[in-house]
């Protein structure tokens, strides 16, 4: 009883928008649905937010794509957006020294606005999101591949609420995917309904951390069309929200959504941090777990086509480029 979202021609004539280019779903060999090069835990006015050595920065995170490359992995879709350190020129140049193609996002972490977009509304807020889905970000031909919003987990707070709305009108006006991250299903819940409002479809929602709520919870927005990702794999513990982290539970809970018919809707990933700023905040996990050691236990468990589809096929469908955004 599978609800087919996508077939292998859809996949292999989509294309997704790095900060290299369009690449071709054709074209990717292994893919990684959410991840970061870098994040930044100060506050946007901290004199010491992104201050940092960059090209130390982009060393450690080109060594680490290199061997992300090795293991066959050309395509890593990066969550830092606004507010938590986004660089897409860094992120541009380690692309292009490891070969692996990023995806940057746009849209801003919780509600931390950049000084410069502090005061703006929510239509020109979505219009710099729009812009930078479109045009490109800071200045450069760089183009964001999905918006990324957030709320605080407990709630969607006041000063939150036009940020999620602005992010849906972006997301909405241009087709883009619109990423939310979201441990808690009684806030994604609330944001989808502030989405809604905007006449955002679920049908480009990717619901990160999903495998911090139950399985109950998971199956009720995949089948409004939600796109999920569970992605503590490899962690040893989830020092932010307390979910299930062992290869055991999150096998467990991807088949049950697979016998529910949703193995077209269902992403994995690390949600490892290359690089934090400040350091003394680097929490231990390592996005190298995935293809070396998950990818085998996936493949034992649901076989080798179902662990392509959930590994690669589904992150090129999540962050497909839409086609209301012409060529350059
Ligand atoms: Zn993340």
């Amino acid at each position: 009883m599978t609800s087919k979202r996508h077939t292998a021609k859809d996949i292999a004539s989509a294309q997704v928008q790095t900060v290299v280019g369009l690449l071709r779903g054709r074209d990717v060999e292994k893919a990684m649905a959410h991840e970061h090069m870098f994040v930044d835990f100060h506050e946007t006015s901290d004199p010491d937010y992104m201050n940092v050595i960059w090209s130390n920065k982009i060393g450690a995170a080109v060594e680490n794509a290199s061997i992300l490359r090795s293991q066959g992995v050309n395509l890593v879709v990066d969550w830092t957006n606004l507010g938590i350190g986004r660089n897409a020129v860094a992120l541009r140049d380690v692309a292009v020294q490891s070969d692996v193609q990023i995806v940057c996002a746009t849209g801003i972490y919780k509600d931390l606005r950049p000084p410069a977009l502090a005061r703006i509304s929510v239509n020109d807020l979505a219009r710099h999101f729009i812009d930078e889905l479109r045009f490109g970000i800071d200045g450069t031909s760089i183009r964001a591949g999905f918006v990324k919003a957030s709320a605080t987990e407990e709630g969607v707070t006041s000063r939150e609420r036009p940020i999620l709305r602005a992010a849906a009108v972006a997301a909405k006006e241009t087709g883009s995917a619109l990423g939310f991250h979201g441990p808690l299903a009684a806030t994604t819940k609330a944001a989808v309904r502030i989405l809604e409002k905007e006449e955002f479809s679920l049908q480009r929602f990717v619901w990160a951390h999903a495998q911090v709520s139950s399985l109950d919870e998971n199956k009720a927005l995949a089948d409004r069309g939600a796109m999920l990702q569970y992605d503590a794999i490899g962690a040893r513990v989830d020092e932010f929200f307390g979910g299930p982290v062992s290869d055991s539970t999150m096998l467990d809970r991807l088949e049950g959504m697979i016998d529910s018919g949703f193995e077209d809707q269902i992403m994995l990933s690390t949600d490892a941090a290359v690089c934090i700023n400040p350091p003394s905040f680097q929490y231990d996990r390592h996005n190298t777990y995935l293809y070396r050691y998950f990818e085998g236990k996936l493949a034992e468990r649901v076989g080798t086509r179902r662990t392509r589809k959930i590994l690669r096929d589904n992150v090129i469908f999540a962050f497909r480029r839409p086609l209301k955004i012409a060529d350059p």
